[in-house]
C-alpha cells in the first residue's frame, strides 16, 4: 500500500474507531430500565431431595440442576443435610455433593438429620450440627471451601429466644452464619407429586404438576416482591429458598423466565447478604418456622398482604402430603 493511502487508510480506521466510540458511549448513555433486583438461589437439602431413591434417577437430578443453573450462569448456593450425604449406595451421596462443588457451587450446613431446632433440645441440635459440620469441612476442604452458612430446617431458628440465641452462639463460634430466607415458593409441597408421577411413567401428570408448580412460583415471586416494598419501602436483596429437587432441575428455564419477568437477577448468597437489610434483628420466637419478611414484619407491628398470599393447588399438595407425610 503507498504511504498516502496507508495515511488516509489509518485516518479512516481512526475514524471508524471514533465513531464506534461514539455510538458506544451514546448506547451506555441511553436511559436504562430500572435496575435488576437481586435475588440469591439457595437449593436445600443437597445431595438431592426425592421420594425416589433410585441412584440413576438422584445423578441425573443433579446433572440436569447444574447444567441449568450453568446454561444461565447464575450462582446458586447449597445446603447439605449430612445423613444424606454419609447416605446411598457406593457413596451417592458424598459424589453428588462433590459433583455440586466441582461445577462451582459452594456447600453450607443444614443439620446431619433434618431436626427443627422448635421440637430438638438445644444441646442435641448442636451436636447433630456439629456431626454435619465434620463431615462436610472434610469434604470442602479438597474443593478449597469451608462451611461458613447455616440454614435452619423448616426455617425452625427456636420456640424461644434463649434457644434461639443459645444456638446462635454456637454458630458465631464455629465460623457460621446464618442463612435467612425472604422468598419462598413451596416447591417442596409440588416435589413428591412430580417425582411419583415420573416414577410411574406418568409424563403428562408430570408435566400439569410442572406447570401448576411454574405458574404458583410466578404468583408467590409476585407476591414477595410486593411485600418487600410494602413493608422496607424499597426493594431488597432477596434470599430465595428452593430444594434441589427433579422438579427444579427441569423447570430451570421456565424460573428464569419468571426472574427476566420481574427484573431479579440472581447473585451469590454473599452478594445478597451485603444488603443492609440483613443486618435487621430477627429476634422472633413463633412455633412455626417464618421466612424473614414475616419476622421483621413481626418486630415492626406492621402486617404483610397474607389475604392475598396464593395457595398450592390443594389436590397437588393433598398427594405431596400422603406422599411424603414427614415433610
Ligand atoms: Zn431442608
Amino acid at each position: 500500500m503507498p504511504t498516502a493511502s496507508r495515511r488516509s487508510f489509518r485516518r479512516l480506521a481512526a475514524t471508524v474507531l471514533a465513531s464506534s466510540f461514539l455510538l458506544v458511549g451514546a448506547l451506555s448513555l441511553k436511559p436504562c430500565r430500572a435496575e435488576a433486583e437481586p435475588v440469591a438461589l439457595t437449593f436445600d437439602d443437597l445431595p438431592v431431595m426425592s421420594i425416589n431413591d433410585d441412584a440413576d434417577y438422584q445423578r441425573t437430578t443433579m446433572a440436569r440442576l447444574i447444567k441449568g443453573l450453568h446454561r444461565h450462569h447464575y450462582p446458586a448456593f447449597g445446603f447439605a443435610i449430612g445423613g444424606d450425604v454419609e447416605s446411598g449406595p457406593d457413596h451417592l451421596g458424598e459424589r453428588l455433593l462433590n459433583e455440586w462443588m466441582e461445577a462451582g457451587f459452594p456447600v453450607g450446613n443444614h443439620t446431619w438429620s433434618h431436626n427443627s431446632l422448635n421440637k430438638t433440645p438445644v444441646e442435641t441440635y448442636i451436636a447433630d450440627t456439629a456431626r454435619a459440620d465434620a463431615l462436610l469441612r472434610g469434604l470442602m476442604r479438597p474443593h478449597g471451601q469451608t462451611p461458613q452458612w447455616f440454614r435452619h430446617p423448616y426455617l425452625d431458628t427456636g420456640a424461644t429466644l434463649e434457644d434461639k440465641h443459645r444456638f446462635e452462639g454456637w454458630l458465631k463460634a464455629h465460623g457460621y452464619r446464618v442463612a435467612p430466607v425472604t422468598m419462598e415458593n413451596s416447591d417442596w409441597e409440588f416435589s413428591p407429586a412430580y417425582d411419583q408421577a415420573l416414577k410411574t411413567g406418568d409424563l403428562a401428570k408430570a408435566e400439569a404438576v410442572r406447570r401448576a408448580y411454574v405458574r404458583y412460583t410466578a404468583s408467590v415471586v409476585t407476591w414477595y416482591r410486593a411485600a418487600g416494598l410494602q413493608l422496607l419501602g424499597r426493594r431488597p436483596a432477596y434470599v430465595f429458598l428452593l430444594h434441589a429437587c427433579r422438579l427444579n432441575a427441569d423447570s430451570i428455564d421456565d424460573l428464569a423466565r419468571i426472574f427476566r419477568e420481574n427484573g431479579l437477577k440472581p447473585v451469590s448468597l454473599a452478594k445478597a447478604m451485603r444488603d443492609p437489610v440483613y443486618r435487621r434483628s430477627d429476634d422472633w420466637a413463633d412455633a412455626d418456622g417464618d421466612e424473614w419478611l414475616t419476622r421483621w414484619a413481626h418486630l415492626a407491628h406492621k402486617k404483610l398482604d397474607w389475604d392475598k398470599f396464593p395457595d398450592p393447588p390443594s389436590d397437588i399438595s393433598d398427594e405431596s402430603d400422603r406422599l411424603d407425610p414427614n415433610e
